[in-house]
């Protein structure tokens, strides 16, 4: 089993082909932390083929009609579905999310690709009324050309999807780079593109050192767009590394998202839509739940009512059916986790639930952090400030909507907020009063394939999703027009 993996991916998308490399890449299960892959380390002069045949494929597929590039969506989508089984396999094997997570996800990327196949037909432009009778005022849209595309891991099918399918539809060639721990789902779903009617060199996918192929992808003035999914940090590197060539953006950075929950809230839902949405994915969601924030008059029955979802949640390898959280992605996102729990418990937090790593006898090498409920957090401590990207919810009390909504728009993140509540006064002013660029209202479910997502503040520019994300792969043409 682990033998066939590690030969069967050991290759990148250049032109159509796949291509290998002299140097390797490894690619880790996190359960378990053996080695199950290796992808190729590509060197700069490879990745430069792959903008070659991005930059040659651009004006065949931008020519293409609306109506047939939609029909290769389509396509993709509906090979994606009929191998859900063996992607949602590999996903779990690299990234470690329980397997039913996994199909899940394939199951909405395909709905995604499918979405913007449909979407692909109605970019349109625009006729402005003129001031001159002789006149026309015509807007086109166009696609903006070859699209770098750099994805993370937490979603090594969705975040491709949201990338791939609407710069395919609004007519751009692309390179995707997808995350080095979690390649294989993306070299995969790209098999399944290549069988498409896409001509060869419109997308193309590299693997290889982040900071060396970024580098490459960001210095090209052949590339005219950069989209990009990760951390804050790594996304001002790139918007720097963009501005030599004035490349279009999106990115989709890091959050610090808080839920915040008034007395008139109903609790049971609350309770457990705030343990569905923290403890997905291993807490590794952009947009998932970091501080919970309980009115004082709640907090007590709040945290009765959260413990015992939190005390069901079973941890296992992510192939184990049954399993509800799976490890973290790697060690290094152990740590930090550690790091957070340690210091937050030294300066006074108190732990109810967890508050461990599980990496040890049962776990082997797998890197595994109970479930974790934290009280007592306050708004200075680390693990309320940064990005936990882990099974933790740190609980705060406030005692006043101001003073929350103060508090919580103290980051230099914006990325969601969460509100539960039953008033409906309380509701718009919590909508206009919440510096984020996604906001759930009794509900923690966000990212749907219709609706733009995307964050404010450092949290990010531009939109994925919906008809917004088919535009971020597009620039205006606009043309005034003397008749006689
Ligand atoms: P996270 O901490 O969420 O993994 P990163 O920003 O480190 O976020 O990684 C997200 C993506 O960005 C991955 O595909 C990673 O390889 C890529 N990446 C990291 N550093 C760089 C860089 N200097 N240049 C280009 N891509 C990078």
């Amino acid at each position: 089993m682990q033998k066939a993996v590690l030969e069967e991916w050991n290759y990148n998308w250049v032109n159509g082909s796949k291509i290998q490399a002299a140097a390797h890449l490894e690619v880790w299960n996190p359960a378990s932390g053996e080695m199950i892959a290796r992808v190729p380390d590509l060197d700069p002069a490879k990745v430069v083929k792959a903008i070659d045949a991005a930059s040659q494929a651009f004006p065949i597929w931008s020519a293409k009609p609306a109506p047939e590039r939609s029909a290769v969506l389509e396509d993709w989508a509906a090979r994606l579905l009929a191998d859900r089984t063996a992607l949602a396999r590999l996903m779990t094997l690299e990234q470690g999310k329980p397997l039913s997570e996994s199909l899940g996800e394939i199951e909405g990327a395909a709905a995604i690709i499918k979405w913007y196949a449909e979407e692909a037909k109605r970019s349109c432009g625009e006729i402005i009324p003129a001031s001159n009778p002789n006149q026309q005022l015509l807007v086109y849209r166009e696609p903006v050309g070859v699209a770098a595309l750099i994805t993370p891991m937490n979603f090594p099918a969705a975040t491709v999807a949201r990338k791939v399918a609407p710069a395919l539809a609004a007519g751009c060639s692309l390179i995707l780079k997808p995350a080095e721990t979690t390649p294989l789902t993306a070299i995969a779903m790209f098999g399944h593109l290549m069988q498409t009617a896409l001509p060869a060199g419109t997308a193309n996918l590299v693997t290889g050192q982040p900071a060396r192929t970024g580098e490459v992808l960001l210095a090209d003035e052949r590339v005219s767009k950069i989209s990009f999914t990760g951390s804050t940090r790594t996304g001002k590197h790139l918007m720097q590394q963009a501005a030599s060539t004035v490349k279009r953006m999106s990115m989709e950075l890091g959050g610090n998202s808080p839920v915040i929950i008034f007395p008139d809230a109903d609790l049971d839902k609350a309770a457990q839509a705030v343990a569905a949405n923290k403890f997905e994915n291993c807490g590794q969601v952009c947009n998932g739940i970091n501080v919970v924030y309980l009115h004082r008059d709640i907090k007590e029955r709040f945290v009765q009512k959260l413990l015992p979802l939190v005390q069901g949640l079973r941890v296992g390898p992510g192939m184990q059916p049954g399993t509800d959280v799976g490890p973290l992605i790697d060690e290094k996102a152990l740590a930090k986790v550690e790091r957070l729990v340690r210091d937050a418990e030294r300066e006074g937090a108190k732990v109810l639930l967890g508050g461990k790593s599980l990496k040890g006898d049962k776990y082997a090498g797998g890197n595994f952090y109970a479930p974790t409920l934290l009280d007592e957090v306050t708004d200075d401590m680390d693990i309320a400030r940064e990005e936990i990207f882990g099974p933790v919810a740190p609980v705060l009390t406030f005692d006043n909507e101001e003073e929350v909504l103060a508090r919580v728009n103290v980051t230099r993140y914006g990325l969601a907020a969460y509100v539960f509540t039953g008033d409906f006064r309380r509701i718009h002013r919590m909508i206009s009063g919440l510096e984020a660029g996604n906001i759930g209202i009794n509900g923690t479910s966000l990212a749907y394939l219709q609706s733009p997502f995307g964050g404010v503040k450092e949290s990010g520019i531009g939109r994925e999703g919906g008809r917004q994300g088919l535009e971020e792969y597009t620039v205006l043409k606009y043309v005034a027009m003397t008749i006689s």
